[in-house]
């Protein structure tokens, strides 16, 4: 596993960032840590979760060609900065992202090469008991999570990019099975 690029996806609420951080706890992964325009949330630390920038200091990132790939996601912007994967990789070190289906997808044009694991919820009851449960949720953005996430599942069955599907039912299970793919010669 050395020198791979895993990319993990998958709608929010379907357990994606914690499987991530076992990946991180039991492989020697580093986190791909994304620049986002929206706001920390609670707990959240700049430049370890996410590097936090206005709108202005995004731009300037895509135009200076400092993005792996890059998407709107619920209106605010996230991207992948290329330097740190790039030099992680050329050092052989195995690089995890957790972004969603449409950088995955841009990824996938870049480096084929890489691993793309698509982690989904059992069923949509699930899925749907698990994005309301975050109730910081306000009703519409639930609805908006709801819809994304329903087509974030299809989309990325079309990209071809996710050869692995993994059914998060139980985080355990799942998280041993991400961690198998992962570290498979
Ligand atoms: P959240 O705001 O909940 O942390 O993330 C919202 C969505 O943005 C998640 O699906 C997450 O995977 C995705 N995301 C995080 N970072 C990036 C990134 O750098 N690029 C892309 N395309 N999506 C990202």
């Amino acid at each position: 596993m050395a020198g791979k690029l895993v990319v993990i996806s998958g709608p929010s609420g379907v357990g994606k960032s914690s499987i991530a951080r076992e990946v991180l706890a039991q492989c020697d992964a580093q986190f791909s840590v994304s620049a986002t325009t929206r706001t920390p949330r609670a707990g959240e630390r700049n430049k370890q979760d996410y590097r936090f920038v206005d709108r202005r200091e995004f731009q300037r990132m895509i135009d200076a060609g400092e993005l792996l790939e890059w998407a709107n996601v619920f209106g605010e912007m996230y991207g992948t900065p290329a330097e740190p994967v790039l030099e992680a990789m050329r050092q052989g070190r195995c690089v995890l992202m957790d972004i969603d289906v449409q950088g995955g997808r841009q990824v996938y044009r870049k480096l084929p090469n890489a691993t793309f694991i698509l982690i989904v919820p059992p069923n949509d009851e699930v899925l749907a008991r698990r994005l309301r449960g975050r109730n910081s949720e306000a009703k519409e953005q639930f609805e908006q999570r709801l819809a994304k996430a329903k087509a974030e599942i299809e989309d990325a069955q079309r990209t071809g990019a996710y050869k692995h599907v993994v059914v998060n039912d139980d985080l355990e299970t799942a998280d041993r099975r991400v961690v198998e793919i992962i570290t498979e010669p």
